[in-house]
């Protein structure tokens, strides 16, 4: 019997079958990537194949005695699907595609996959990126959200879902790529030194305060 986690698998309902969702960075696929998932997915006689919130294709209902030889086949990430760590990294299509788009959402939330995804922290974070106020990325509902104005990147911390949703809170605005990539550096810092274990960014901040936060960054109140 595996854990969760576990070569990447998930207990599913039954206690008996494991769900897997390789990771796809924000969610961009190839008709490659498709084609082999479709495959081992006829082959294994996988049972369901499911989109997920987290832009990953789960493969779900997978035999214990599978495991291995899907990963093989598969020849992906696992990829962090539980654990204490940066998780999903969601960015919607941003200036690559969208007309709507006023910063390159899928082009920053690639290099925060890059450099987070799986980076162990003191609690769970999910990071979203809009190119524009619309939010797609359902970024105010992120541990941290950006979102793309005509004058650069919105900043937003705290945000959750589960059981007490939080909507985030403005840390920064019209700040470009490089600076928000600084900040993210330097929240993650503060994050790290400051939140009890398991304690998400909301709840870290609603116990400190968000000046505490801001004071630690050097950010004014019109920052
Ligand atoms: S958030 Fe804006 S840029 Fe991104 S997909 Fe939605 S409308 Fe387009």
């Amino acid at each position: 019997m595996l854990n969760d986690g576990d070569k990447g698998v998930v207990i599913q309902r039954d206690r008996q079958t494991y769900g897997i969702a390789p990771h796809v960075p924000c969610g961009v696929v190839t008709p490659a990537v498709l084609r082999k998932i479709a495959d081992v997915a006829e082959r294994y006689s996988i049972p369901m194949l499911k989109i997920t919130s987290a832009a990953r294709i789960a493969l779900l209902g997978i035999r214990e005695e599978d495991v291995d030889a899907i990963w093989n086949e598969l020849e992906m990430d696992p990829g962090n699907v539980v654990g204490i760590c940066v998780r999903s990294i969601k960015a919607c299509p941003g200036t690559t595609y969208c007309k709507r788009g006023q910063q390159d959402s899928l082009g920053l939330g690639m290099i925060l996959d890059d450099k987070y995804h799986g980076l162990e922290l003191p609690g769970k974070m999910k990071i979203g990126v809009s190119g524009c106020p619309n939010q797609c990325g359902e970024t105010s509902f992120k541990d941290i959200g950006l979102v793309g104005t005509a004058k650069g990147w919105r900043v937003y911390v705290g945000g959750n879902g589960g059981t007490s949703p939080r909507i985030g809170e403005i840390l920064a605005q019209r700040i470009d790529t490089d600076a928000a990539l600084q900040l993210l550096d330097r929240i993650l810092e503060y994050y790290r030194a400051n939140a009890k274990p398991k304690e998400r960014m909301g709840r870290m901040i609603e116990r400190l305060g968000l000046e505490h936060l801001e004071e630690a960054l050097g950010l004014g109140s019109d920052a």
